[in-house]
């Protein structure tokens, strides 16, 4: 009942506004763009920030977001099947509903903890990825093993044979055999 009585008058302002751009009459009262002076945008930033007080914001999850949004885009223009570029669509427009109601959201603690697991497994990612680079750099000086106690991973001179190490987080000891040297 009430959203239709509210329909005419939000009508009739949005295009008052509309109209003050087209053809600008010197009524401040109609114009959502421009302040008093008539400087462009000002107003509209200062509506958007009143809009974003208290509210979420950006973050590296949503950055995250756009960069795969963007990745999706591209992909989508490159493959030319009709059922992909919707799945891939739909996708899209999912991710972006998703971002926009992470940035708008008053719900700061939940949005920071999502935040928290993105860098959780963002930071494990680059992490392994580290690692993988690593074994290859110094794949013919060191080999990386597990420590069988603690599970971290540890750098070792690669040296043919059986060794005792001990383990420089836990102090755990445990035999290593480490079968051929790598020449390549
Ligand atoms: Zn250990």
């Amino acid at each position: 009942m009430d959203s239709d009585n509210n329909i005419v008058p939000a009508l009739k302002k949005w295009w008052l506004l509309f109209a003050n751009e087209l053809f600008p009459v010197n009524n401040y009262k109609y114009n959502f763009w421009r302040d008093k002076k008539g400087e462009l945008m000002v107003k509209l930033k200062e509506r958007f920030f009143r809009f974003m007080y208290g509210r979420y914001g950006a973050d590296q999850l949503s950055r995250f977001m756009l960069v795969l949004y963007f990745i999706i885009a591209i992909v989508g223009m490159i493959v030319q099947n009709t059922l992909v570029d919707i799945i891939l669509w739909i996708l899209n427009m999912i991710l972006l509903v998703l971002m926009f109601f992470r940035m708008f959201s008053k719900n700061i603690y939940k949005r920071q903890y999502e935040n928290g697991k993105y860098l959780g497994i963002k930071n494990k990612i680059t992490e392994y990825f580290r690692y993988i680079g690593n074994k290859w750099k110094f794949r013919k000086t060191h080999v990386y093993r597990k420590c069988p106690s603690c599970n971290s991973k540890l750098k070792l001179p690669r040296k043919k044979g059986k060794h005792g190490v001990k383990c420089p987080k836990c102090s755990n000891f445990f035999s290593v055999k480490i079968w051929f040297l790598m020449n390549l």
